[in-house]
């Protein structure tokens, strides 16, 4: 087979090759850490030969981009455009761009760029890759007008998903999927702390997956929702006696929160093989005593996003069982409203900005 061909969408339509109009993009830049997000518009240089253009139509706000926006990692590079929840259409392909089509909805979620040819990314683990490009990190964003990522980075988006409301499982979605994915049964016991923008999605996920599900929360307000998300139980996560009465009982515990909490007493509620998995990034050191793992074969894990192939599995799952975050919406030009609401604590339960420029 030629390499030169630019035949690179294999269904039916007739193949395209589009490179991007020329036309400058808008954007909201944060300057500096903390610094409000102002309207601008800069030029987005050449396509990049894999790479694919997006005109945003929506865009999840995730906890990260609050994080991001305030260096609470460190890693932050400014000037800066957030957002990697990002649902919209494909407007340019590269030339060397596979599977993905001029008009197609896709979706943009944390990475948006790998390597393509380490062992993790040849095995499948691209989101593992040393060089993953992270959407917001030293890349621009979803609060734009347009964004752009490899083409395998770009997850066409299931008709039958509510394309509004599909934005946040491109990072919180797969994010708290990918661990039920690799760690739990149908059958098993799931318990999940916080119930926030990660927590309401996973008691979600792990409900439509079968398990029988344990949510944590330290907000009695959220108690009733948690279970019209799917818990079958709901407990005080600050409720020492509580937390007690489930000892060696959950297979499977996901982590949802960045506070530090009992983590001894969380890891007492796991049955023998059980697993406490980390996908909220806790900064303090969470504390482990060997011998609570060792006798009943016990294990502390993490993960961040997920792959390009469990980001597809993820989204048909979601479509097949309806699963959807709760959100509320804003016009993108209420961007620092919107941030101020995230930081609040009070948003239900995950927000998206409808693009309005
Ligand atoms: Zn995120
Ligand atoms: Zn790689």
């Amino acid at each position: 087979m030629s390499t030169s061909t630019l035949i690179r969408d294999e269904s039916t339509e007739k193949p395209k090759r589009h490179q991007p109009a020329g036309e400058k993009y808008q954007a909201w830049v944060a300057g500096a850490a903390k610094e409000p997000m102002v309207l601008e518009t800069l030029d987005p240089g050449p396509l990049g030969a894999e790479d694919v253009e997006v005109a945003v139509e929506y865009c999840g706000l995730c906890h990260s981009d609050l994080s991001v926006w305030n260096n609470d990692w460190g890693i932050s590079q400014y000037p800066a455009i957030f957002g990697h929840e990002v649902v919209g259409r494909i407007t340019a392909v590269g030339p060397y761009a596979k599977g993905r089509t001029v008009g197609q909805r896709v979706g943009v979620g944390w990475n948006s760029a790998s390597c393509m040819h380490c062992h993790q990314c040849m095995s499948g683990s691209h989101h593992l890759c040393p060089q993953v490009q992270p959407t917001i990190v030293g890349h621009r964003g979803g609060f734009a007008s347009h964004v752009r990522s490899h083409w395998a980075w770009a997850f066409p988006i299931p008709e039958k998903l509510n394309f509004a409301d599909a934005g946040p499982l491109l990072c919180g979605g797969i994010t708290v999927f990918a661990p039920l994915a690799m760690h739990a049964k149908p059958t098993q016991r799931v318990g999940i702390i916080g119930i926030g923008g990660l927590g309401h999605m996973a008691v979600k996920f792990a409900a439509a997956y079968g398990c029988h599900v344990t949510a944590f929360t330290s907000s009695e307000s959220k108690f009733d929702e948690a279970r019209g998300f799917g818990a079958n139980h709901v407990v005080c996560s600050k409720d020492p006696a509580a937390i007690k009465k489930l000892g060696g009982s959950l297979d499977l515990l996901i982590s949802t929160v960045d506070v530090p909490l009992d983590w001894p007493a969380m890891i007492g509620t796991l049955a023998p093989d059980g697993r406490l998995h980390f996908v909220g990034a806790v900064l303090e050191p969470v504390p482990v005593a060997a011998f609570s793992l060792i006798a009943q074969e016990r294990n502390v894990s993490g993960s961040p996003t997920g792959s390009p192939v469990a980001i597809e599995t993820m989204l048909d799952f979601a479509s097949r069982h309806n699963i959807a975050p709760q959100t509320e919406h804003f016009p993108m030009s209420k961007i620092n409203e919107a941030f101020a609401r995230l930081a609040s604590g009070k948003a239900r339960y995950r927000i998206v900005l409808e693009a309005d420029f």
